[in-house]
């Protein structure tokens, strides 16, 4: 009998894993609670797979045989309870994608760092002439890829939302860049269920496999010695140290890997800051690990041009720097952004906090940030934090506001640092929009 497999949420994934599932001849349905936008309509029109929006028809979904569910679905949706209680099969789309090939997967995971690292390997596998796809997060949706253009290898971005419904699928190798408190809400604010999550990219590894991760994180060292990983284990750091595969030393990058040693000199790296020196390292030895020649990895590695809305140097006005990174959507990414900084920094953040503890970034607010500019529509929490602890802060209701703030409070020499640690959904689209914005409006001044 044919099986049925229902969609929950028909965005990028969803909608690849629909056609996946069609192309296998399976009964597909597909549904979202909220809208789908036209081009994922037209994609499954197109194919002839049928659809709903704006409801979730029970009798439509509850005799599925097993569903594929966006990430973005959290498991207290009552959809998913009822699927719970029926004991029918919930997997993401990575996990459904990764049943129908047996091309070589190299995922990527962490709490911050994700789409810089996946761009720049894949930007050094490509240039190295492999044919190889860019999914997860970021491009086309892994499904989708393997049922329309197949590559032998993916480099795929995983967030631990798509890890929490992926069971037997093997990643060849495994980067975990790091892990920070993020997404607590969707974890019962409990560290250790978010730490599980991001683990589960080693689940089903063999000693063929390769796990790359960094070696200075307590957490992920602490999670290394419970599980003992089955993989060939790569771990990277800033200075050498025992075991350590990936590392600095007298301003050499050293990979040491069973295909030789990689070299090259940390000065030619195109991506700087301590926090990009490590998304470097990650993708260098997993380059190392497929083989690439180093003279090409080299070459990669010294000419990727950076990922937008990360550290992104917008524009200099009146000797003041503005510097976009929207991205930051939590504390840590925040902490290497203000590091990453030598001058004395205007910064403006907030937005829809997921429970950020900003103790993490006040020694480096008090000894680098000048001003702070608070931009979200309840900044209440920043008050209540950093009110009395520094001497300049003002709140801003638009990135217009923002910026003329940061504007006047800013002196030559200063940078402008948009790195809110938190999500932009109060004020803005999403993280694109609110950076997009900040570019224009100090574009503009
Ligand atoms: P992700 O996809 O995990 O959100 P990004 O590459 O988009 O990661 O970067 C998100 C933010 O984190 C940016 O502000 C960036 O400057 C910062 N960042 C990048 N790499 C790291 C890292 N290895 N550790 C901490 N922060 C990082």
């Amino acid at each position: 009998m044919q099986k049925r497999v229902v969609i929950l949420g028909a965005g990028e994934s969803g909608t690849g894993a629909a056609i996946l599932a069609k192309a296998q001849q399976q009964d597909v349905f597909v549904s979202d609670f909220s809208s789908i936008l036209p081009q994922y309509k037209k994609a499954l029109d197109l194919r002839g797979i049928p659809w709903e929006e704006g409801t979730h028809t029970e009798a439509l979904i509850l005799n599925a045989d097993e569903v594929v569910k966006s990430p973005g679905i959290p498991d207290k949706a009552p959809i998913i309870q009822q699927l719970i209680s029926k004991k029918v099969p919930i997997i993401s789309e990575i996990e459904f994608a990764g049943r129908y090939t047996s091309s070589k997967m190299i995922c990527i995971t962490g709490s911050n760092g994700k789409t810089t690292t996946t761009s720049l390997l894949y930007h050094i596998l490509r240039e190295a002439g492999l044919d190889v796809g860019l999914a997860g997060n970021i491009g086309k949706s892994l499904a989708w890829q393997v049922a329309e253009e197949p590559h032998g290898i993916y480099v795929i971005e995983l967030s631990s939302f798509q890890l929490d419904n992926m069971y037997d699928f093997r990643a060849h190798i495994a980067i975990l860049l790091n892990i920070t408190p993020d997404h607590l809400d969707r974890y019962d604010n409990c560290m250790q269920n978010y730490i599980h999550s991001k683990f589960r990219i080693i689940q089903n590894q063999t000693p063929e496999d390769a796990f790359i991760f960094w070696n200075d994180d307590p957490i992920i060292m602490q999670e290394v010695h419970k599980l003992k990983p089955q993989a060939t284990l790569y771990p990277f750091a800033q200075k050498r140290a025992n075991g350590v595969k990936g590392y600095i030393d007298n301003k050499q990058i050293l990979l040491e890997t069973t295909n030789g040693t990689f070299t090259m000199e940390q000065d030619l790296l195109a991506l700087t800051g301590t926090h990009n020196l490590y998304n470097s390292l990650a993708s260098g030895i997993a380059a190392k690990v497929l083989d690439i020649q180093d003279e090409k990895i080299r070459a990669s590695l010294s000419d990727f041009i950076g990922v937008e809305h990360r550290l992104e140097k917008v524009v200099r006005v009146r000797g003041v720097d503005y510097i976009n990174d929207s991205k930051a959507t939590n504390v840590n990414s925040c902490w290497y952004a203000l590091e990453s900084i030598s001058t004395k920094i205007v910064l403006i953040l907030g937005g829809t906090d997921k429970g950020n503890d900003y103790t993490e970034i006040e020694e480096s607010v008090k000894n680098k940030v000048r001003a702070l500019i608070f931009l979200g529509k309840d900044n209440s929490k920043l008050h209540a934090f950093f009110d009395g602890k520094m001497d300049q802060i003002e709140d801003a209701h638009s990135m217009e506001e923002a910026v003329n703030k940061a504007y006047k409070l800013a002196q030559k020499g200063d940078t402008v640092l948009l790195s809110p640690c938190c999500a932009s959904f109060d004020l803005f689209k999403n993280y694109e929009d609110r950076g997009d914005q900040f570019k224009m409006y100090a574009r503009n001044l």
